[in-house]
């Protein structure tokens, strides 16, 4: 599934190529992704692209009129095409630039999507979401705020998006590695020096993704197609039964709130 930093990679490719173009029309192939593709979209017609950006796993692409919202679901993925290229089986949706390039937009299991919005603000896919991880609003002063009287576990509600955003299923296992913490404490229980590490940790580790072009999953190109890189180190994510790299005990896997969570008991307290 792409995570933040794979949207962010994806942001940074397209952008470029965007602002400052024109979409000419649009071409969609197959409207039904996780909702039907947004009519306005549908109908685009010579609009200029003023910019592009991202909020959590959504790129916004802001026109004149309003804004598309894109959401790479499981298994989307965008990119340019310097030239028409026939389109393949999952090849939804097609942007034709008044430069002759297309973004296309693929995606095998069609759980992602294309929105429509004239409002930002109220976007109701997009009001209710937590701050960026790597904006100055996620400090250990308001996690630590959040936290207090959260019995939850620490992973999962990390990974709630009113609490902050982008940080997958990935990201809360690495950075809870990092940060020495076990992901079945409950939130409250962490102390005020713990989630002034696990913040740092939280930046750091997706800093380091975006910086390396996003984990890769099979799913994902780069948006210049070719495929991306695979140079995350990833510490205990996947590795159940393997030594830990600071101290050799297997690492462990349990699941918590449904999702895959590894960790070492010896490292993480
Ligand atoms: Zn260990």
């Amino acid at each position: 599934m792409p995570e933040l930093p794979e949207v962010e990679t994806s942001r940074r490719g397209i952008e470029p190529y965007l602002v400052g173009n024109k979409i000419q029309y649009s071409i969609v192939r197959n409207s039904q992704l996780r909702w039907p593709v947004a009519t306005e979209i549908l109908h685009i017609a010579n609009e200029s692209v003023l910019s592009v950006k991202r909020r959590a796993k959504y790129l916004l692409i802001q026109l004149q009129h309003g804004w598309i919202i894109i959401h790479l679901g499981m298994s989307g993925s965008i990119r340019i095409l310097a030239k028409e290229q026939l389109a393949e089986k999952h090849d939804h949706i097609d942007l034709v630039l008044a430069d002759g390039k297309t973004l296309r937009y693929t995606d095998p299991r069609r759980f992602g999507a294309w929105l429509w919005t004239n409002d930002l603000d109220n976007c109701p896919v997009l009001f209710h979401l937590g701050p960026e991880p790597l904006s100055t609003d996620f400090n250990a002063d308001y996690l630590y705020q959040r936290a207090k009287n959260k019995k939850t576990a620490i992973k999962p509600w990390l990974m709630d998006n009113k609490i902050v955003v982008g940080v997958g299923n990935i990201y809360a296992n690495e950075a809870l590695f990092a940060a020495k913490i076990l992901p079945t404490r409950a939130a409250h229980s962490l102390t005020r020096k713990e989630i002034d590490n696990l913040v740092i940790q939280i930046k750091q580790i997706l800093q380091c993704s975006i910086k390396q072009g996003g984990i890769t999953l099979k799913d994902f190109l780069q948006s210049d197609g070719k495929p991306g890189y695979f140079a995350q180190q990833l510490f205990v994510y996947g590795k159940k039964g393997e030594a830990c790299s600071h101290c050799g005990q297997l690492i462990e896997s349990i699941k918590l709130g449904q999702r895959s969570t590894f960790f070492c008991y010896n490292c993480q307290k």
